[in-house]
């Protein structure tokens, strides 16, 4: 059997970084190159429709046909100039990507010869024929025209040949069929909310941003490796592969110096990044060997979520050119840390406070508290939605294990602010004074250290955990989308600041003073949602239970946390803010359960052709050596000494033989399951056949290939190991 396996081996061990084509400019002069940001649409547009166009971006005012239309040209000016000759409408379907179908700006000028066009028609709004994305239900066929809209608050971008425009995508009949939609919708209600709140303290505020930093975790993979294992380029992770002797126990990858092919990888995808714009910032290292973190400074957040998609197609197409694959799944890899994407979030208002932090005076930090025990009331509330926006079949490997946030939702204070917040409990109405004076105030909520930013006590077991001027979601997985996060968590905290807002009225309608009503209210609530903090380690049994007796949502089976979305409580929040409706939320549970069943049903038959074409037959050829041997030491010694020198081969074939038969009579099981599964027409009940029958079949049949790669002849082994694909770079 010849081996792809060492020539692939080979090639990667020689592989040399690639060049990297630096522009001859600082990265300053090259950042947002390829944008129509506000300094192009000032020189590219007159200055009326700069301002109406700006209006749009800031405030969401409407914008005529007639604008459009001069937007569309000037960008078009822009963009020819760059050499672009198509446009295309850039929107989030319910997959983990984003869609595009490139159209030219060409159109018949009616004369039988052609002209370049790009109207404000066009610019605004498209009708892909998009009737095979994901819709779980809502557009049948007779109405499956969908519409793909422009979002004016997330600028155009060039790549390559093709100006992108990033468009919602609706159906024809209102309901969203992507994540930027409702995303919008979650933006534009905490914005409100919070806007109403801060109007406590500063009648200025006119707008509340949310802000998104998210830390983009991946792996590395030379490309040859790669395309050598079937299971990696079908599901994105490693179906079967034994540990190699070393992984990361010696803790010598993370922070370490960056491998010479991957930091000129790394530097290509920067200088790309930056000139579309996305302020990357960090690299380093992650903790897992060729496993690397990149992460951008934060922005608002819906602009953020189009570039972490952006970056992730970017990252693929790069890595190519660097002979790699990136692996963005959350775990490619078992016995290894998995990846993630933590989501730093926090609002922040147009006169340039950051809510989440704390400030220098009485007032501003009482506004502080009111935003962040808001936040965990909301994250108590609707702990298990939370865990419903992060899960999905691969996370699902990622939560739980030992290196990743658990699968229960919990909240990480910190010794500072859990004080503050305990002081605040505790505090009787006595020590509510006004806040009137500069110092008027007995609840010594002034002395909070503006360094509570304490980055020494911070806890990495916890999924959602307060890091000075932020709370960092750490729960996200590497390969979603972040909106799906953003919008349960934006939606959730929306409703809350709602809730609070109506609630402390209510006492002030009362005759109770202001700051009074405030925190009576904020006293209540930091009894109420005392369950969802937690400092300790998140990772160990005790709190398993622990949580269980607070009443947090412990469930871990991936399709049954979905049912989250369509809880009474889940749906009053997505209905009253006008996020989503009960029918969007119902159909996009479909999807959900329909993703599900399919990444499993898929990696199900790519361990079954794995097993017949590789494995078995390998293992029954080296079986056959051995048992050539066995008989040829009968010809060589007589019958007691060769019985004696052949035990062990005896004792391996045996085990050959018994890992073999277990292999397949499981990969046969297996496939009967998913036929009794795909009998199921409810799409809910058959991820959880699958959930609860197939998905552990595949460890266990990988348990017994794993034994195999120990006992079976190296050099005949086919697929690449985990110590070729982990350790060479
Ligand atoms: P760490 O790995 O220590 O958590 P990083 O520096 O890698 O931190 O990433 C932190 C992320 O948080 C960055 O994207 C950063 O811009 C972002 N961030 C910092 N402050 C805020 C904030 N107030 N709101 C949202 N994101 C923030
Ligand atoms: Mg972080």
């Amino acid at each position: 059997m010849t081996s792809l396996r060492f020539s692939v081996v080979e090639k990667a061990f020689q592989a040399k970084p690639q060049p990297v084509a630096v522009p001859d400019c600082r990265p300053s002069e090259y950042f947002g190159k390829y944008v129509f940001n506000r300094e192009k649409m000032f020189k590219y547009l007159p200055s009326t429709v700069y301002a109406r166009l700006v209006d749009a971006m800031d405030n969401g005012a409407p914008m005529d046909r007639d604008i459009a239309d001069e937007v569309a040209a000037g960008m078009k000016r822009w963009a020819s100039e760059l050499g672009v000759t198509h446009y295309t409408h850039w929107f989030q379907p319910l997959t983990e990507g984003t869609a595009e179908k490139h159209d030219a700006f060409v159109e018949h000028d009616g004369k039988g010869g052609m002209m370049e066009e790009f109207s404000g028609k066009l610019l605004v709004q498209q009708e892909p024929d998009a009737s095979s994305f994901p819709n779980g239900g809502i557009r049948n066929t007779f109405e499956a025209r969908g519409y793909s809209a422009w979002d004016p608050s997330s600028p155009v971008f060039v790549v390559d040949d093709t100006l992108c425009i990033p468009t919602v995508f609706i159906a024809y009949t209102g309901e969203s069929l992507d994540y930027k939609a409702p995303l919008l919708k979650a933006l534009s209600a905490v914005n409100k909310a919070a806007v109403d709140v801060c109007h406590y303290f500063d009648p200025d505020v006119k707008k509340v941003m949310a802000y998104l930093g998210w830390e983009q975790e991946y792996f590395l993979v030379d490309e040859g490796l790669y395309a050598a294992r079937p299971d990696l380029l079908l599901t994105g992770r490693t179906l079967m592969g034994h540990e190699a002797s070393k992984n990361q126990q010696l803790e010598d990858h993370y922070f370490g110096a960056i491998p010479s092919r991957v930091a000129a990888f790394m530097k290509d995808l920067e200088i790309q990044a930056l000139e579309l714009g996305i302020p990357v910032k960090t690299r380093h290292n992650e903790v897992a060997p060729n496993q690397f973190e990149l992460a951008p400074i934060f922005e608002e957040c819906n602009l953020a979520v189009d570039h972490n998609m952006l970056i992730m197609s970017l990252m693929r197409k790069i890595a190519r050119n660097h002979g790699f694959r990136v692996l963005l799944h959350e775990k490619p890899f078992k016995g290894v840390n998995g990846s993630g994407k933590h989501n730093n979030w926090s609002l922040g208002t147009d006169t340039g406070v950051l809510l989440m932090a704390p400030g220098k005076t009485a007032e501003e930090n009482l506004r502080f508290i009111i935003f962040i025990v808001n936040t965990l009331m909301a994250v108590y509330r609707h702990n298990g939605l939370l865990k419903a926006s992060i899960m999905s079949a691969t996370n699902a490997h990622r939560l739980g294990a030992n290196e990743a946030p658990p699968a229960i939702i919990s909240s990480f204070l910190g010794d500072q602010l859990s004080k503050v917040l305990d002081h605040m409990e505790e505090s009787t109405s006595d020590d509510l004074v006004s806040l009137g004076g500069k110092h008027g105030l007995k609840l010594d909520i002034p002395q909070i250290p503006e360094l509570l930013i304490d980055n020494t006590d911070r806890n990495r077991t916890s999924p959602f955990a307060f890091t000075g001027n932020r709370f960092e979601f750490r729960a996200v997985g590497s390969e979603a989308n972040c909106a799906s996060a953003m919008i349960a968590l934006n939606t959730a905290v929306a409703e809350q600041l709602v809730i609070f807002k109506t609630e402390v009225d209510a006492l002030i309608e009362k005759g109770e003073p202001n700051i009074s009503a405030i925190v009576q209210v904020l006293r209540k609530y930091i009894k109420e949602c005392k369950p969802i903090r937690f400092d300790g380690n998140g990772y160990s049994d005790e709190w398993k239970e622990e949580a269980a007796r607070r009443g947090l949502d412990c469930e871990t089976s991936c399709p049954v946390i979905f049912d989250n979305y369509l809880k009474p409580e889940s749906i009053r929040m997505f209905e009253s803010t006008g996020v989503m409706t009960r029918k969007e939320l119902e159909a996009r549970n479909e999807v959900k359960w329909e993703t599900y069943t399919k990444k499993i049903q898929i990696e199900a038959r790519v361990l079954g052709d794995l097993v017949m074409n590789h494995i078995v037959p390998v293992a029954t050829e080296y079986q056959s050596k051995l048992i050539d041997n066995v008989f040829k030491m009968k010809g060589l010694f007589c019958e007691e000494e060769a019985a004696s020198l052949s035990a062990e081969n005896i004792a391996l074939i045996k085990k050959i033989a018994e890992h073999t038969s277990y292999i397949k009579e499981h990969v046969d099981a297996m496939v009967a399951a998913r036929k009794v599964a795909n009998k199921i027409a409810d799409e809910r009940e058959k991820a959880i056949a699958y959930h609860d029958t197939i998905a552990p079949m595949l460890e266990q049949i990988r348990y017994h290939i794993d034994k195999l790669e120990l006992i079976v002849d190296d050099q005949m082994w086919t697929l690449p190991k985990y110590r070729e694909l982990l350790f060479i770079r």
